[in-house]
């Protein structure tokens, strides 16, 4: 049986000649149990490694936060994060695996992305002329953003609302997301709305300011909508990284604290939701959905039994101690897996002296 850490990088692996970029830029790996062919569903086997592989620091730092709160609720939440898809299963030349289904997992939220584009291109592609409307309001603290969240999509229902009882009811799908201000330390929800023709945009934009006095109108914008607006819409809906303009390396980091807030405020809410006529599909929000991924079939596989467990960088063979993937962090990745800053009172938390340069892999 090899030993459980080894991979044994060898040269003289095959070049991926698929659309997917690969990973990293290592050879196809001898000892990987999938070999040869299967290159893009390896490609994103070791695309899903890294992920898991960069988010582990950040899940145990929210989770070190959460307990440091005496949360159980997030703690918990957080912690299910760890055993995202950490088991996957074998039957025959198919792979299986479960998922945390949390927000904050990058795992699931890649999935849920896919998934949702998929589900919703045929609608956006039967939408005639449709356009990207945002709408702000200013920032708050971060106690009061969980009611602020709510206060804008009670603002933008009773637009809806207002729309359908002059028998003009509004076609889109609408999502809520919050950014965070380090040098204010403030939080900036805003929504973004794909909507059916300019005269429905406008009409959204002109309540929006009649509703919401304290929004200024150059917050808002109305963009027409195309094919990259699903992917910016059902992209992840927590922009993780932060740039620090103070920090006289101005580089960017993870604030773990900021994150909390922001996950915390919208635990339980919505983030997107379909409006009016555009039809529901099933699994149209994150709450009510599992994310039950289909088993993948490997051609070239061996077919078998086996169960292949993470460990650090990849999932071994129960039965060999083969690596499933292959995947190995980059220099870079591992960094950048590192960039964390969990206490605003100690800047120097993340490093200083570290390299601006980053590559995928
Ligand atoms: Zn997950």
């Amino acid at each position: 049986m090899a030993n459980l850490y080894q991979t044994n990088q060898s040269k003289g692996g095959q070049p991926s000649n698929n659309t997917l970029r690969p990973v990293n830029s290592l050879p196809i790996n001898d000892k990987t149990i999938i070999k040869g062919g299967n290159l893009d569903k390896l490609a994103q086997l070791r695309k899903r490694a890294r992920v898991k592989y960069i988010q582990q620091p950040k899940i145990h730092a929210l989770m070190s936060l959460a307990l440091e709160k005496e949360d159980i609720e997030m703690y918990k939440g957080y912690s299910h994060t760890l055993t995202c898809a950490s088991t996957i299963t074998q039957q025959g030349k198919k792979l299986k695996s479960s998922y945390c289904n949390q927000r904050w997992c990058i795992v699931c939220s890649r999935i849920r992305t896919a998934k949702h584009i998929n589900e919703y291109m045929p609608e956006f592609n039967k939408m005639i002329d449709p356009y990207f409307v945002t709408l702000t309001a200013p920032n708050v603290k971060g106690e009061a953003l969980r009611s602020e969240i709510k206060k804008l999509l009670a603002t933008f229902k009773s637009i809806q609302e207002t729309a359908r009882k002059r028998k003009n009811p509004l076609v889109g799908i609408r999502k809520i997301e919050s950014t965070y201000n380090i040098q204010k330390d403030t939080y900036h929800p805003h929504l973004h709305i794909i909507v059916e023709g300019i005269n429905q945009a406008k009409y959204i934009l002109s309540e929006w300011l009649k509703k919401s006095p304290i929004s200024d109108i150059k917050g808002q914008k109305i963009l027409k909508a195309d094919i990259n607006s699903l992917a910016e819409l059902f992209k992840y809906s927590v922009k993780e990284v932060v740039k620090d303009e103070n920090n006289e390396e101005n580089e960017s980091y993870i604030d773990i604290p900021s994150l909390h807030v922001i996950y915390k405020s919208m635990r339980n809410i919505r983030t997107f939701q379909p409006i009016g006529g555009m039809k529901k599909l099933k699994a149209t929000t994150e709450e009510n959905e599992e994310i039950q991924l289909t088993a993948q079939e490997y051609e070239l596989l061996e077919p078998n039994t086996d169960k292949y467990v993470w460990n650090m960088n990849d999932w071994y063979s129960m039965r060999t101690g083969e690596a499933l993937s292959g995947y190995q962090p980059h220099a870079s990745t591992i960094r950048m897996s590192n960039r964390i800053k969990t206490n605003k009172s100690n800047p120097n938390l993340y490093g200083h002296n570290r390299k601006k340069t980053e590559t995928s892999g």
